[in-house]
């Protein structure tokens, strides 16, 4: 394991460039014997293919994979530049830490410089100190002790609570420790069973001191008394930290709004407010030029006829195929359809000279505004199918009158929408698009993944009638799973608190997001992040996330007219891994399939996609598809730690056939092997998981598709998306005996599907055993502060109380401390 050494760092130095600065640390790693001269040069080339500064004054120069014949043993150097040098366009580097790994144990030097890079202060004393130990004790992870810090109280006591905020984050401990600097006295700080230096602003962080904490503050020394007496008073006072009292939490069930609440299910959270924007995905494109009434008006009985064919055939397909519910839609639309009344007003417009499309389009959109004006929800939801049974006419009467609309919006607002593709979700301006809301979809839908990831609250499920709802100001809260029109001001106002409250909580796990996942009782879980392209990577660093757990390859797939080829997939690897710096990236094979259909690949269409050739079974097939993925991953690997995962296996044999694929890859293409782990999303891969244990590197369990399957529902129905909750009792099983087997074969578990994302969920998730958890950038600061303050032990007994409730509703209803607790006195 990497350890810094007192001689490896030589402080106050000065030099003229980068180059000399590469050179100079270089140096004392190759006179500390880690090292050939000649890696210097490959640190430089490294430089070249991705820049090393970290943030906040701090580089990690590191050679290049490929290079690591040159490295006699692992160990690090430091090189301290109070004047700094030229890192990164104009940005500087102070503290330049060399590293020569032999493989990617400079990952818990990053993990180490976790608290640094979130601590500017810290960051700057590193920078400027002439104590050796203070560098020491950020490299070494100090930070991060296995077992919690336990030093006994001083002589003078006193017992404070920490009051209610945003806990003791970088800013009140900065105020603490000036404070305690002021008095001749030792100062030590306790909560729980970790102390801390009462000097030490990094030591005081690591005590996950949150708002009601109770704190042992001691003091020895010359002015102990008098130390003890202010630093007491000023924790009181919330040391220094906003004196704005806090507006009370509502919770998501008690808030009551009085305007008009449609309910739908949250797949993005967070509260947005604005107008509704109605979005079509088709529009209407009419041809002015008419003939003769009579034979205008022929042509519009003619394609009145036709429509109702086909509608006749439409109900007769869903009667045939037990669809009630279809069946019933589809007569309703003959009913609108047969009314004369609607046939004799847009023939009474013929005679004006217009032709059929526009005397029958202008007809039906005066039903549609006379329909949407009515008070009767039920008679309003109507005008979405009497639009329908319009377009059906219309494209009878002409084809080329109906046109599938792009996706452009004006002012900022809220968008209403059928649905959403994943492409479209993916490309819309978070600048406009305040909110979403759709008629159908589910929270684990590609869609609903992608508005988490670009932070739009977001809400699908909701019906058709969504879409004939009109207001000037709507509000989305995600949480209570309500579009809220024409809100009242007293609405408003709650928007408004709500919204301060997600801010409050927001800022309190960024400020500490470069911290990582230590429980309190020191066990670590891996909080990584899911990506779809370079951007996101930059993104999950960004959020505090150690690396990436997933990356959906199909993504670079989607929105397109081809397959991008060896070449631009290797581009793209590439950048991620660069965006990575350092931290492993996890690329999972295409999973193209289910709700992700690629229309240039012209795969067959199939009745049930979600159980049809998707994901591993489809690249089996299309084996030039996958060898050429397998061949980019295999080449962007040399420049950084890659894993690779396959989606959808639930046979061995499909394990089998494509490691046997990726190994000639591997060899066609002349990269170093790299673990190959599977997606376990399918029942009949954890009924193997011992089988599949001894033969994948690594599982990571895909919880979307793994409740569908399980539960049997689907993901994106409308009526059971709510329902299908990776927390039921029968998916935490399966995870059990998951996690089970590859203990038995000393595999880790991951968890990428969106339940990672939810604090509660994670705490029960590490408590099953689950090693590693994966979700979208924006959720990692709040799922690592939960794990901060939970203990793995408690965690435990949260996991083993979830798998004896039966419904789902009762693991929800869990708590963590409540439970503890509960199991502490069973
Ligand atoms: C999953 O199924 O949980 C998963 C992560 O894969 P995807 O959502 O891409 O199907
Ligand atoms: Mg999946």
């Amino acid at each position: 394991m990497l350890h810094v050494t007192a001689d490896a760092i030589a402080l106050g130095r000065e030099v003229a460039d980068k180059d000399a600065a590469i050179a100079q640390v270089g140096d004392l790693m190759v006179q500390a014997g880690f090292m050939d001269p000649g890696y210097i040069d490959s640190m430089r080339g490294r430089e070249q293919e991705a820049n090393t500064l970290l943030g906040n004054g701090i580089a990690i120069p590191h050679g290049l994979q490929k290079d690591r014949e040159l490295i006699h043993r692992t160990g690090v150097a430091v090189l301290q530049v109070p004047a700094g040098v030229d890192w990164k366009d104009g940005e500087k580097a102070h503290v330049i830490v060399g590293i020569a790994a032999r493989s990617d144990e400079h990952i818990r030097i990053l993990s180490n410089l976790t608290d640094v890079l979130a601590d500017e202060t810290l960051a700057r004393d590193l920078a400027q100190t002439d104590d050796v130990n203070l560098l020491l004790a950020a490299l070494n992870g100090d930070t991060a002790p296995a077992e919690p810090v336990r030093l006994s109280d001083y002589e003078y006591q006193s017992v404070v609570h920490y009051p209610a905020g945003a806990g003791l984050h970088a800013r009140p401990a900065t105020f603490f420790t000036e404070l305690a600097a002021t008095f001749e006295a030792d100062v030590r700080v306790r909560n729980g069973d970790r102390s801390a230096d009462g000097q030490s602003m990094s030591a005081l962080l690591r005590l996950g001191v949150t708002g009601g904490c109770e704190l042992v503050v001691s003091t020895q020394g010359p002015q102990a008394e008098e130390a003890l007496a202010a630093l007491t008073a000023a924790i009181r006072d919330g040391l220094g930290d906003s004196g704005e009292p806090e507006e009370a939490p509502v919770a998501a069930t008690e808030r009551a709004y009085a305007g008009v609440c449609c309910r739908g299910i949250a797949a993005a959270p967070g509260i947005a407010v604005g107008p509704l924007m109605t979005w079509h995905s088709t529009e209407v494109v009419l041809q002015e030029e008419a003939g003769e009434p009579a034979v205008e008006q022929a042509r519009l009985r003619q394609a009145v006829a036709a429509a109702t064919a086909e509608i006749d055939d439409l109900v007769r397909h869903a009667e045939a195929h037990q669809q009630r519910d279809e069946a019933g839609i589809f007569s309703a639309h003959r009913g609108l359809l047969a009314d004369p009344d609607l046939l004799q007003r847009a023939e009474q417009a013929l005679t004006a000279g217009v032709s059929a499309p526009v005397a029958w389009w202008h007809c039906i959109q005066k039903e549609v505004e006379s329909l949407r004006a009515l008070v009767d929800e039920r008679l309003a939801g109507r005008a979405s199918d009497m639009e329908d049974v319009g377009v059906r006419v219309l494209r009878h009467l002409d084809p080329s009158a109906v046109r599938t609309r792009a996706l452009e919006l004006g002012e900022p607002g809220i968008l209403v929408a059928h649905d959403l593709t994943p492409t479209e979700t993916a490309t819309l301006d978070r600048d406009r698009v305040l909110g979403f809301v759709t008629a159908v979809g589910g929270p684990t839908s590609h869609t609903a993944i992608l508005a988490r990831s670009l932070g739009i609250p977001a809400l699908v499920g909701m019906g058709p009638e969504v879409l004939n709802l009109r207001s000037e100001q709507a509000i989305v809260d995600a949480a209570a799973g309500l579009l809220v029109t024409d809100p009242t001001d007293q609405d408003l106002k709650l928007a408004e608190v709500v919204c301060a409250q997600a801010t409050r909580d927001h800022q309190r796990a960024w400020d500490s997001r470069f911290e990582p996942a230590l429980t309190r009782d020191a066990e670590r879980i891996e909080v990584v992040g899911n990506i779809g392209s370079a951007a996101e990577a930059q993104a999950v660093v960004d959020h505090g996330g150690e690396g990436v757990g997933l990356l959906r390859t199909e993504f670079l797939f989607l929105g397109r007219d081809s397959a991008p080829d060896e070449d631009e997939q290797y581009a793209e690897y590439r950048a991620m891994i660069e965006a990575l710096n350092g931290f492993p990236l996890i690329i999972r094979t295409l999973d193209i399939g289910g709700d992700k259909q690629v229309p240039y690949l012209n795969l067959q269409a199939e009745d049930n996609p979600f159980l049809g050739v998707r994901g591993i079974r489809l690249c089996l097939r299309e084996e030039a598809l996958f060898r050429t993925q397998l061949r980019a991953i295999y080449r962007a690997s040399r420049h950084g730690p890659v894993k690779i995962m396959f989606p959808m296996v639930g046979l061995l044999e499909e394990l089998r056939q494509a490691r046997a694929l990726a190994e000639s890859a591997r060899i066609e293409v002349g990269a170093d092997p790299v673990d190959l782990g599977i997606m376990i999303e399918v029942p009949s891969a954890v009924a193997l998981a011992d089988a599949f244990a001894q033969e994948a590197d690594f599982f990571s369990i895909g919880t979307n598709d793994l409740t569908q399957y399980t539960l049997a529902m689907d993901r994106m129905h409308p009526a059971l998306a709510a329902q299908a909750d990776a927390l039921h009792p029968a998916v935490l099983r399966m995870i059990q005996l998951t996690c089970e087997a590859a203990a038995r074969h000393g595999r880790w578990v991951g968890v990428c599907g969106g339940v990672a994302a939810e604090p509660l969920a994670a705490c029960i998730l590490a408590g099953l055993g689950v090693n590693e958890l994966s979700m979208n950038a924006a959720a990692i600061p709040a799922v690592k502060l939960a794990l901060r303050q939970a203990r793995l032990s408690d965690c435990r007994t949260l996991a083993r109380q979830a798998l004896t409730r039966t419904t789902a509703a009762e693991v929800q209803a869990l708590d963590l401390q409540a439970d503890a607790g509960e199991a502490d006195h069973d």
